[in-house]
């Protein structure tokens, strides 16, 4: 047991004197594919990044750290070798004088999100376009929270040549503009009168660069487009139209630091769906702000004698139920304020240690009339109304005064002056 123990307090100490996991560092498992790292590293480099986190030493360790541990597990060869032999693997490997090169954590940094690495708002960078999308999820995901995923199709720095558009990482500078991409040219316009032109450079095509081998996936223009996933979390009571900002996830490119992607979460039209929690009566609930709106409809026997119950599932399944005890009366279009079943308070709207809250489910009642009546009951219904009527029945016509013929409007020329 004692020995036991002792192992035990041997391993934790090992393990306090290595440098943190890589995988741990990312927080993704072993088995993570390139996918998996690439995300992380996205992730959590924008979290930690120095310009993020100023005059915060750890976050500026930590910024590096994952810079290491990214470099580390993108590439097969070192990702083995760090399997196999930990972080004293790497170290030997390093020391073996490996042609690979490190990379610097702020070159790394440019390559996923462009510019030189640095993605304060607050510096003279240059930032690449906002990029917009529309999501639309159903109401049931704003009443119920919900954490989903989206795609969007958006240019991204090519990995394959990290940005630099060439095959073998040769890129020369434009002999004829000297990189500018523009050359001046001179027009004599008179003897001793000369025009001075900038044109685009020809040579370079205005790039000033001139790549002898382009790479082969993005064919020397530095991008690609591809789809990137993006996790999405719906929280409870968000409002349709609300405007979730992914930081730096914009199209990339070599040449700025990318924008945001700004992400407009709306609301589908209503539809019933497949599945059971998909066909709630709560589908068809129209929202205001907070509050939901519901029509009911009741029979002419309900909405007059009472004596009726109604249970109405809502977006997460639990049943409202509404009544009338016998001779309570519902009169057409009235509306019935149930507290508490309207739509969840975004928590961003509550104040401070509210609790939760929610707002109000507004019932209006349709009273539906039948048209058609069996013979029997037809008849057993009319008596029951002559009855009541000669005893006490009234004609509204004559209490109002109207007149029984029509009356007639004064001709044009009669009209009276003014
Ligand atoms: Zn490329
Ligand atoms: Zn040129």
């Amino acid at each position: 047991m004692l020995a036991r123990t002792l192992l035990l307090l041997g391993v934790l100490v090992l393990a306090v004197l290595c440098a943190e996991d890589y995988y741990k560092l990312l927080g993704i498992k072993k088995e993570a594919s390139e996918r998996d790292i690439k995300k992380a590293y996205r992730t959590l480099s924008k979290k930690f990044h120095p310009d993020k986190n100023p005059g915060d030493k750890e976050a500026e360790k930590k910024f590096v750290d994952i810079a290491e541990a990214y470099d580390v597990l993108s590439t097969e060869e070192t990702r083995k070798i760090y399997d196999q032999y930990g972080h004293d693997g790497i170290e030997q490997h390093k020391r073996g004088g490996s042609p690979r090169q490190r990379h610097d954590p702020f070159d790394l940094f440019s390559r996923f999100f462009g510019g030189s690495g640095h993605f304060g708002h607050q510096s003279t960078e240059r930032h690449g376009p906002n990029m917009e999308v529309r999501v639309a999820v159903p109401l049931r995901d704003f009443y119920n929270g919900r954490k989903t995923e989206f795609t969007v199709e958006k240019q991204a720095i090519c990995s394959e040549c990290e940005g630099s558009g060439s095959a073998d990482g040769h890129v020369e500078t434009c002999d004829m503009c000297g990189g500018h991409g523009v050359v001046i040219k001179r027009h004599q316009l008179a003897p001793g009168m000369f025009q001075q032109i900038q044109a685009h450079c020809d040579k370079c095509g205005g790039k000033g660069k001139i790549i002898k081998k382009p790479c082969p996936v993005c064919g020397g223009s530095r991008v690609i487009k591809e789809p990137e996933t993006h996790e999405l979390q719906i929280e409870k009571g968000m409002p349709s139209g609300v405007r979730i900002t992914y930081e730096n996830e914009a199209d990339e490119s070599p040449d700025w630091s990318a924008g945001d992607l700004i992400v407009h979460l709306i609301e589908t039209d209503p539809a019933y769906g497949q599945q059971d929690h998909e066909r709630t009566d709560g589908t068809f609930m129209r929202r205001r702000g907070n509050d939901l709106y519901w029509r009911e409809v009741l029979s002419l026997r309900e909405a007059w004698m009472g004596d009726w119950t109604r249970n109405i599932t809502h977006l997460d399944g639990h049943i409202v139920q509404l009544s009338r005890k016998r001779g309570e009366v519902v009169q057409p279009h009235t509306v019935e304020i149930v507290k508490d079943e309207g739509m969840p308070v975004w928590h961003q709207q509550l104040e401070n240690n509210a609790g939760e809250q929610w707002g109000t489910l507004n019932v209006e009642y349709v009273v539906v009339l039948p048209d058609m009546m069996e013979k029997g009951m037809e008849k057993e219904f009319w008596a029951v109304w002559e009855k009541w009527r000669k005893k006490g029945g009234k004609s509204l016509d004559k209490e109002w005064g109207r007149p029984k013929e029509p009356i007639v409007m004064p001709k044009e020329d009669e009209h009276d002056e003014l």
